[in-house]
């Protein structure tokens, strides 16, 4: 398995949780790793834009469940968002890579507005480009919006960093012994196969634009560099 692909603009997507190193709250340490992981694929000439989680914050349907409004508690998600957005700027910064945060709920003293050409502009100077604040939307998730973001900026994939699991396997690996990583699969066949790749939103609207998907496992040594340079890492979701 060495074959590669050389991708010119790419679209990770990172779960807060990861930020939080399984704590509330940011640890430093593990967006330093990141950062520098991401900095090494753009000095190698990929153009890179992030769209970040905010799990290690808030999340709008656990605040539910504890009697909040929905709708303000997924608010307060996105706010959450905004602090990884700024963490993962200053480790990239430190790293001597330019980058640029956009919030899809305006806040001009921390980052720039939703500029979807301007996005593209930075890209093409060799920014990174960190899509903040999810969609602005109550009721989506990081996911949908990696995926819209990815296909608005017109990205040749979107990669799906995962904590605890290195990709999609045939069966939950934790209940079931038996079940393997999948390396290739379509869009198709993984909505007839019921195999769980990401939210039900982000992969109906992959699908249905066809944006290829990789889904990897953060963990491994170097792998957001090997994923964002192309290497055929995790499970690969084709149109
Ligand atoms: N959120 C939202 N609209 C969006 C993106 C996020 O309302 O477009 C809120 C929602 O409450 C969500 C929280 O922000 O639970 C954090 O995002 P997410 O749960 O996707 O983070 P992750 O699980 O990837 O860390």
């Amino acid at each position: 398995e060495t074959d590669r692909t050389t991708y010119t603009r790419v679209l990770l997507k990172l779960s807060g949780e990861v930020f939080g190193g399984g704590r509330i709250g940011l640890d430093p340490d593990v967006v330093k790793d990141i950062a520098q992981q991401i900095a090494a694929a753009a000095r190698a000439g990929v153009q890179v834009s992030v769209v970040i989680g905010g799990g290690n914050f808030f999340r709008g349907a656990e605040l539910q469940t504890r009697g909040m409004d929905r709708v303000r508690a997924d608010y307060m998600g996105m706010l959450g968002i905004v602090m990884n957005c700024l963490a993962l700027q200053d480790f990239l910064e430190k790293e001597g890579v330019d980058t640029r945060v956009q919030t899809a709920i305006t806040m001009g003293q921390v980052a720039e507005p939703y500029i979807p050409r301007r996005a593209i502009r930075h890209m093409e100077k060799g920014r990174v480009v960190i899509f903040g604040a999810g969609m602005g939307m109550p009721f989506f998730s990081t996911d949908t919006v990696a995926v819209q973001r990815a296909l608005e900026s017109r990205c040749d994939v979107v990669l799906v960093a995962k904590s605890g699991v290195d990709g999609v396997y045939t069966a939950d690996p934790k209940k079931d012994p038996t079940a393997t990583l999948i390396h290739e699969v379509t869009y198709q066949e993984a909505m007839e196969r019921e195999l769980r790749v990401i939210d039900q939103t982000a992969f109906a609207l992959g699908a249905e634009n066809k944006l290829p998907m990789v889904v990897f496992g953060m963990e491994g040594e170097g792998n957001i560099t090997r994923a964002l340079q192309g290497e055929r890492i995790g499970t690969l979701v084709t149109p």
